[in-house]
């Protein structure tokens, strides 16, 4: 039989092209700033990407690789860029983005394995529990992002919570389980609470106050009705950091409920859980480390390259006891390769799971926490900094409270009718995009079209900040002499 595999076949030609790779990569990162947030594809780029036939015979890894350089690199969602403050996009940075080249390389499997890189995973949860002042005994997984994450919270709450072996039996429809988050709470939870079988009957959302914030004495209230009609309340949702404006619900007063009404108590702290690792905003999200779970990304606010998050639950043999099999394939022996079985698959979904740990480590060791910290306030100091530049700018106005690193405003002008206003508004944060000028997201305020800053940027200048204001200024003054507003 002839000798085939993927390994180069030429591995001096090879090692000259992956150097080629490594080079380009870097110099891509180094110049991000010389370059637009943004670019439209182009109709020939886009027809290549739409081509349907199966490459049967290959082309080459040069001739692959050109192509990615011409039709791929160029285009994608300008996260990378010091002025793209849409959605909650962090930016990845060149160590980890060579630490992910390592992992790789290694192709460790992380169902467990008792060995380095599943230390280094164990590590990394560590030094999370740590920082976000979990007790010993709770337990950790590293998982895609927050939705998975809060997804596997969710099924976890689910099974404590539930009155028989729902393992077991599966869901009953009575009583209804009921969930509860505010209207800020973002729809991983409604997507989740419907994979889990519960239904969106059993999810309440509760209205908020005027700093977006859960209303605690309709929660409260939600609770009594629901109890009274023989409905059994079983998980509340608090979010530490609303996706929408940056808001963080009263964790200590919803704390306080669940315990006395033996509520599971998850957070949602996507970006918001990450201020624990400043030491000048970690009071805002205090109450967190009451909960029972919390979820929160490492690849928005600690910059890491996507894919990575974290889930902490309180009740590490409560988590185990919402996935562990014992499938005899997976037997463990005491020695070997296998010694230590796979506790990681026993935490979660996944079976196989890639070391997304090492670039966590890595970076975290390298340049120290305090440093990512550090960056945290920074960008909470520019969205302040931008919310000032909003409130001087007579033709800016904001659209809600600035209690994080969120800031949601729109160009005004008196004589524009509301719908007017949103039309407008809508244009030009288009443009803002297309022109390549600065990557801005939206949302709605109080019915109205709201431009969303997000900066969870560790590139941004303040300079970049500034050009924002004047670019939407100039960008209104010729959409409203183009007459494109009806
Ligand atoms: C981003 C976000 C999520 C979802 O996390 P992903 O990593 O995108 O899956 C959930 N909740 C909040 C508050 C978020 O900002």
């Amino acid at each position: 039989m002839s000798q085939i595999s993927l390994d180069p076949e030429n591995w001096a030609e090879f090692r000259q092209l992956a150097h080629r790779m490594v080079d380009q990569a870097l110099d891509h990162v180094q110049s991000v700033d010389d370059r637009p947030a943004w670019q439209q594809m182009g109709g020939d780029v886009r027809a290549r990407l739409s081509d349907s036939s199966i490459p049967w015979q290959g082309e080459g890894e040069a001739a692959v690789y050109e192509q990615f350089l011409a039709d791929v690199q160029p285009y994608a969602n300008g996260s990378t860029s010091p002025r793209h403050f849409g959605w909650v996009h962090g930016n990845g940075f060149p160590f980890a983005m060579m630490a992910e080249l390592l992992a790789s390389e290694m192709n460790a499997h992380l169902a467990g394995y008792d060995q380095a890189p599943a230390m280094v995973e164990r590590q990394v949860v560590e030094w999370m529990r740590q920082i976000m002042g979990f007790p010993e005994g709770a337990s950790g997984l590293l998982l895609s992002g927050g939705s998975m994450a809060n997804f596997t919270a969710l099924a976890v709450a689910r099974n404590a919570q539930a009155p028989y072996d729902i393992r077991e039996e599966g869901l009953r429809p009575l009583p209804r389980m009921m969930v509860y988050g505010a209207t800020e709470t973002h729809s991983w939870a409604k997507k989740s609470i419907e994979v889990l079988g519960l239904g969106r009957q059993s999810f309440r959302q509760i209205p908020v106050d005027e700093h977006y914030t859960m209303d605690i004495a309709r929660l409260r209230g939600a609770i009594e009705e629901d109890i009274a009609i023989g409905r059994q309340p079983a998980v509340v949702i608090g979010t530490a950091g609303t996706v929408n404006t940056g808001a963080t619900d009263d964790l200590n007063a919803l704390a306080d409920l669940c315990e006395e009404r033996g509520l599971w108590f998850h957070v949602d702290g996507a970006f918001g859980a990450l201020l624990a690792v400043s030491k000048n905003y970690r009071h805002v999200v205090a109450g967190m480390e009451r909960a029972d779970s919390l979820a929160f990304d490492l690849h928005k606010w600690m910059y890491l390259p996507f894919e990575i998050a974290c889930l902490l639950v309180r009740d590490g043999a409560m988590h185990r006891a919402a996935f562990s099999q014992s499938a005899s394939y997976l037997a463990t022996l005491e020695r070997g390769v296998a010694a230590g079985g796979f506790p990681f698959a026993d935490l979660g979904l996944e079976l196989t799971r890639g070391f997304k740990a090492l670039k966590a480590w890595m970076s975290f060791k390298a340049y120290g926490l305090e440093k990512f910290g550090a960056l945290i306030e920074r960008n909470i100091q520019q969205a302040q900094f931008f919310a000032d530049l909003i409130r001087k700018e007579p033709e800016l106005e904001l659209m809600a409270d600035v209690p994080m690193n969120i800031v949601c405003f729109r160009y005004r002008d008196s004589r524009l009718t509301e719908d007017q206003l949103d039309v407008l508004n809508v244009e030009i944060l288009l443009r803002l995009q297309e022109e390549g000028i600065a990557i801005p997201s939206s949302t709605t305020i109080d019915e109205h079209f709201a431009i969303r800053l997000c900066i969870v940027n560790h590139r941004t200048k303040e300079a970049d900040l500034i050009a924002i204001v004047a670019s939407i200024i100039m960008l209104a003054k010729r959409i409203k002499n183009g007459r494109t507003v009806s």
